[in-house]
């Protein structure tokens, strides 16, 4: 068979779609093509037939994917499908819930480019509590403060860029936003149901109407909504868990530096250099660590120097770097986590937002004197928090500051702090998530140097690659 490409699909936006639904009826849906797609294992026809067969018998496709996706289990079908979705009016809050789902594409406004206005979520529970008129005071005193921290900066000479960036660390993590969202049909269900047992009112709302917005486009492909306990309940089981871990056991330490380097593979070097004489020598795995091992560190060096010759400025590093893992604790404010959590190839498990974490203080409130502003309307966001937590449970959380800071447990391989480094260690990244990807950098050079020799920002990268080969 000779090699043919042909497009098959692509997203297109929704009121082009609704013109072609009201010619094209019912087979203007993405089921079309996960029909198609689903034949191709075990229909001999060619895969524009089968979308052509498809395209003309709608029902008969959605019976296909379901008996396909949900009764035979072959999930991945569903993938073929993509929706995009516009969402507005959600909290910073519920964002970070949503975009920890990592098998789909987010855009989101930023609060680091926008000057942000008086929009705020106010959760069902606060209102449910009797709570709206405090709460509501108590983030007009915040919008207020955000105003004050950005005129006095801009009025102290910094740049107005900096100045919005930098008075966002009051804001609360209520404030409303905007995002598009693009999801495939298998992920979008997972979503659905996840956030239909999330402990916060406005997720589930969400959940709902996602489902309301998608089911009628993919009824084939979205067939659970509900939880089971095994996510449902996960809060009460993490509450057994808690129980069966004596107080002293699990005692709290003070914060150290914001960034730890848990755990590591042993002798990283070693591993990575035997990954790369793996894929290079064709040898098991046991004879290329050992090969490893017998070439001393100067022959460990120059075999992953050889494997970073080449690189330029945009360019991954290869698969073989994934064989070395890093596991990081890391303190981090909610500015900064809105940034972290961005990065999908990774594992994250994120604590709840915690005052006795105390701030992260940007360098512009020392300069503009407005450290005090900034304390002060933490200690009065701590103050509602801490009244209300019993009461409100995650909810209370809508209160606190992007200032405020939680703890994380962040998991990625070497190839993807490489990427991380990159864009976080770079000069155009914002303050508080470059000083944490340097300091990850600091600590895997000094797990495996060899391996850690180009990690760094973009801006740095022609350098570094120059002192390590200056012969190029
Ligand atoms: C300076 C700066 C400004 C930013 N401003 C904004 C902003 O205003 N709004 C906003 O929403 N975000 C913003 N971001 C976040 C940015 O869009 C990325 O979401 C974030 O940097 C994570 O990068 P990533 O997607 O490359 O990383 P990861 O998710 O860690 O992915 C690593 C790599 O895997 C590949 N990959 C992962 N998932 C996919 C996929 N689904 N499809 C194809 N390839 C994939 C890509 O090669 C990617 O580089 C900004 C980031 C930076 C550095």
């Amino acid at each position: 068979m000779a090699m043919k490409v042909q497009l098959a699909g692509f997203n297109v936006e929704a009121a082009l779609l609704e013109e072609t639904r009201k010619r094209f009826g019912e087979a203007v849906t993405p089921e079309v093509i996960s029909a198609a797609y689903a034949r191709i294992s075990r229909d001999p026809r060619n895969v524009s037939a089968l979308r052509k067969e498809a395209r003309g018998a709608v029902e008969k496709a959605r019976r296909s994917n379901e008996r396909i996706v949900f009764g035979l289990g072959h999930a991945s079908v569903a993938e073929h499908a993509v929706v995009n979705l516009d969402l507005t009016g959600l909290s910073r809050l519920a964002v970070e819930e949503l975009e920890s789902f990592r098998l789909a594409s987010y855009t989101e406004k930023s609060q680091r480019y926008i000057r942000l206005a008086r929009d705020v979520v106010v959760p069902a529970e606060i209102k449910e509590a009797r709570l709206e008129r405090e709460f509501r005071s108590l983030v007009g005193d915040l919008h207020d403060a955000y105003e004050t921290a950005y005129r006095s900066m801009a009025a102290s000479g910094e740049d107005p860029g900096r100045a919005k960036e930098d008075a966002r660390y009051l804001m609360p993590l209520a404030t409303a936003t905007q995002l598009g969202m693009t999801v495939n049909a298998r992920e979008l269900e997972y979503v659905i149901r996840r956030l239909a047992g999330h402990p916060l009112d406005e997720l589930r709302e969400l959940s709902r109407r996602i489902f309301k917005a998608t089911k009628g486009l993919i009824p084939s492909l979205i067939r659970y909504a509900e939880p089971g306990p095994h996510y449902r309940e996960m809060p009460d089981a993490m509450r057994e868990i808690a129980a069966m871990v004596p107080r002293r056991a699990a005692k709290r330490e003070p914060i150290g530096a914001s960034v730890r380097l848990v755990d590591v593979t042993p002798e990283a070097d070693t591993r990575l250099a035997a990954g790369i004489i793996f894929s290079a020598r064709g040898v098991s795995m046991r004879e290329a660590g050992a090969a490893a091992a017998r070439l001393g560190s100067k022959g460990r060096g120059r075999v992953i120097a050889g494997a970073l010759k080449r690189i330029e400025r945009h360019d991954s590093v290869w698969r073989e770097f994934e064989t070395v893992q890093f596991a990081f604790e890391i303190v981090l404010s909610a500015s900064c986590y809105a940034q972290l959590k961005r990065h999908r190839i990774a594992t994250l498990l994120p604590q709840p937002y915690d005052p006795r974490l105390g701030l992260s203080i940007p360098e512009t409130f020392v300069r503009a004197k407005r450290v005090a502003l900034l304390r002060d309307a933490a200690g009065r966001a701590g103050r509602f928090y801490g009244s209300h937590a019993r009461k409100l449970g995650r909810a209370a959380e809508y209160s606190l500051l992007n200032a405020h800071r939680r703890r994380v447990l962040f998991c990625l391989n070497l190839r993807e702090l490489y990427h991380f480094s990159r864009l976080r260690s770079d000069m155009t990244a914002q303050w508080e998530i470059r000083m944490i990807s340097d300091e990850m950098c600091r600590l895997a050079a000094e797990a495996g140097p060899f391996g850690a020799l180009l990690l760094g920002g973009k801006d740095g990268f022609a350098e570094k690659r120059r002192a390590l080969f200056p012969e190029e």
